[in-house]
C-alpha cells in the first residue's frame, strides 16, 4: 500500500491548484486524473467557450469596419478554421496544465478513476493509496432536462458542443444562462440561426433583473430568437434535423433546427466515488463542506463544482488555496468568505456582477434602505472612442455611501468589476472610487464616475450650490 500527506482526486482547476499547492509546501502528494489534466475549464469549458467567443468578435468588428472608416466587409466563417482556433488556443494554454510540469514540481500524476473504499484510502487501477489528507475536485456532469424523447436524438452538451465539425445553420439552445447566452450570441455572429429556450421569465436569472433585460435586448437585436416562459416538453427526428416541441401559458409552439445544445446547468458528480465507504456526506446538490472546505470526514476536502457552490473556475481556485492551508498546516487554517464573489457573463457586451443585485438589495435593506447610481457607458469617452457604447455601470450603495453591490454591463466589464470587488472586500465607500485618480481615457473612467454620482446628487442637487452661489456674491469684487 502507498502512502501519501495528501491525495488530489480529480485533475481540474480545484484539483490542480491543490495539487501543486501540496507538493510546493513539501507533502508527499498524488494527483488522479480519470481523462485529461486540465479538466473542464481547458477542454470544454471557458477556454474554448472564450476562444470562439474572440473569433466571432474579429467577424462582426470586421462587418461593422465601416463605422471605423473602412469598407463594410462581408465576412465568410470558414469554421472548421475557427474550430482550428480554438484548439491552438487550447493548446498554447495546455502546458500550464502538462502532467509533465506537475512531476517536476514533486506531485505523483496517476491517470485513472479513484474509488474511496474506507475513510482513509482510495483504489485506483487496483492500487490502494492511504493518505492523511485528501481532496475532492471531480467537479459536474451536464444536467439533462426531462425533455421527452432526448434520449433518441442528437444532442449536444458542452461536452461535445466543442467537437463540433460542421456549423449548425440553425442552433437550438435549451437553457438561458451563461453557457447559452456566450454560445447562442457567439453562434449566431459566426452565421447560424439560433433559438434560447429559456422556462423562466429571463435570461441570466441570477444576475440584476433590470441589467440581464437590458442585455436581452441587445441579444435580441442582434439577431438571437429568445423564448422566456417556455418549456422543451419533447423532441423528435425531422429529417437530418430535430424539431423541438415546447410550451407556454398551456400553448405548445414547435422549432426545428439541426443541432440542439443543452445548457440547463450541471449536476456534480457524487456517484461511483464510494463516498458513502469515506464516510462523506453529499446529495444530489453535492458534496456538503463547512467553511474550512472539510467534508463530514474531517480528512478528506472539497472543492469546485462538486461542491454544487458557484460554478466558476475562480471558485474552485479560491476553494483550492483554502485546502492547502487547511489539510496540510492547521495552524494557519482559514475560513471561506463568500461575501464577495465576482462573476462574469462574456457576452458581448459582457455583464459582471459583484456584491448585491438590486433584487438582493431590496430584500435585505427594504426599498428605502439603499440607493442605485447608475453611469451609462455611452457618456465614457473610451467607450466612445473604441465605439461600445452599449451598457452602463449600475453602483448600489447605503445610503451613508457605503458600496453593497455593483453591475456592469460593458466591453470588459468582466475586467471592470475587480476595481468594485476590492472596494465591496475592504468594506469601502462611493469616496474610495470617487477619491481615486483614474487614467484617462480608460473604461475603468466608468466605474468612478458610477461613484460620482453619489457626490454629485449631494452637492449638486441639494442646497450646497445656493449657498455657495449666494457665499461668492458676496465675496465678489466690486468694479471699481
Ligand atoms: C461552456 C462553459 C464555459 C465556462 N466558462 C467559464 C468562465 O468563463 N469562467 C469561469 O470561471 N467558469 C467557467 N465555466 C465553469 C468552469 O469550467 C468550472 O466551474 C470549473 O472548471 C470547475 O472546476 P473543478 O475543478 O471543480 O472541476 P473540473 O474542471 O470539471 O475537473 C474535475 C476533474 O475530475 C476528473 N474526475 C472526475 N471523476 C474522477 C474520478 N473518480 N477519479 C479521477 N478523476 C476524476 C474529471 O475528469 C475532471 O478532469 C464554464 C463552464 C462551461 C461548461
Amino acid at each position: 500500500m502507498d502512502v501519501y500527506d495528501l491525495v488530489v482526486i480529480g485533475g481540474g482547476a480545484g484539483g490542480l491548484v491543490t495539487a501543486s499547492g501540496g507538493a510546493r509546501l513539501g507533502a508527499k502528494t498524488a494527483l488522479i486524473e480519470a481523462e485529461r489534466l486540465g479538466g473542464e475549464c481547458l477542454w470544454t469549458g471557458c477556454v474554448p467557450s472564450k476562444a470562439l467567443i474572440r473569433s466571432a468578435k474579429v467577424k462582426q468588428l470586421m462587418e461593422h469596419a465601416g463605422s471605423f472608416g473602412f469598407s463594410d466587409q462581408k465576412i465568410q466563417s470558414d469554421f472548421p478554421k475557427v474550430m482550428r482556433r480554438m484548439r491552438d488556443v487550447i493548446a498554447a494554454i495546455q502546458p500550464h496544465d502538462d502532467p509533465e510540469r506537475f512531476r517536476k514540481m514533486g506531485v505523483e500524476v496517476i491517470e485513472g478513476r479513484a474509488v474511496f473504499t474506507g475513510p482513509d484510502r482510495l483504489e485506483v487501477n487496483g492500487r490502494v493509496l492511504k493518505s492523511r489528507r485528501f481532496c475532492i475536485a471531480v467537479g459536474a456532469d451536464p444536467h439533462i432536462p426531462p425533455i421527452e424523447g432526448l434520449d433518441r436524438v442528437p444532442y449536444l452538451t458542452h461536452l461535445n458542443f466543442f467537437d463540433q465539425s460542421r456549423q449548425p445553420e440553425h442552433l437550438m439552445i435549451v437553457g438561458g444562462g451563461p453557457v447559452g447566452c456566450e454560445m447562442g450570441q457567439t453562434f449566431h455572429r459566426l452565421g447560424s440561426r439560433v433559438t434560447i429556450i429559456e422556462s423562466l421569465d429571463g435570461i441570466l436569472n441570477k444576475d440584476d433583473r433590470e441589467t440581464a433585460g437590458r442585455l436581452h435586448e441587445i441579444l435580441v437585436k442582434e439577431g438571437l430568437r429568445i423564448e422566456l416562459n417556455a418549456k422543451a416538453d419533447s423532441v423528435e427526428r425531422q429529417g437530418d434535423g430535430i424539431r423541438l416541441r415546447c410550451s407556454r401559458d398551456g400553448r405548445s409552439f414547435t422549432v426545428e433546427g439541426d443541432a440542439m445544445l443543452i445548457a440547463t446547468g450541471k449536476r456534480p458528480r457524487v456517484v461511483g466515488l464510494g463516498l458513502e465507504a469515506a464516510g462523506v456526506r453529499f446529495d444530489p446538490k453535492g458534496i456538503r463542506v463547512d467553511r474550512f472546505m472539510r467534508t463530514s470526514n474531517p480528512r478528506i476536502f472539497a472543492c469546485g463544482d462538486v461542491t454544487g457552490g458557484p460554478p466558476f473556475t475562480h471558485m474552485a481556485e479560491y476553494q483550492a488555496g483554502l485546502i492547502v492551508v487547511n489539510a496540510l498546516v492547521p495552524l494557519l487554517r482559514r475560513r471561506a468568505d463568500y461575501r464577495v464573489v465576482p462573476w462574469c457573463t462574456f457576452t458581448d457586451p459582457e455583464l459582471a456582477q459583484v456584491g448585491l443585485t438590486e433584487e438582493l438589495a431590496e430584500r435585505q435593506f427594504g426599498k428605502g434602505g439603499y440607493r442605485v447610481w447608475r453611469f451609462p457607458v455611452a457618456e465614457n469617452d473610451r467607450h466612445i472612442i473604441d465605439g461600445e457604447t452599449e451598457g452602463a455601470v449600475k453602483l448600489l450603495t447605503r445610503p451613508n455611501g457605503r458600496i453593497v453591490g455593483c453591475t456592469i454591463l460593458s466591453s470588459n466589464a468582466g475586467d471592470l468589476i475587480h476595481e468594485y470587488a476590492l472596494a465591496l472586500r475592504k468594506k469601502g465607500t462611493v469616496a474610495d472610487i470617487s477619491g481615486m485618480i483614474h487614467v484617462y481615457p480608460t473604461r475603468a473612467q466608468a466605474n468612478k464616475r458610477a461613484s460620482d454620482q453619489y457626490f454629485a446628487a449631494k452637492f449638486f442637487g441639494g442646497r450646497i450650490p445656493k449657498f455657495i452661489s449666494w457665499w461668492l456674491k458676496r465675496v465678489r469684487p466690486r468694479p471699481t
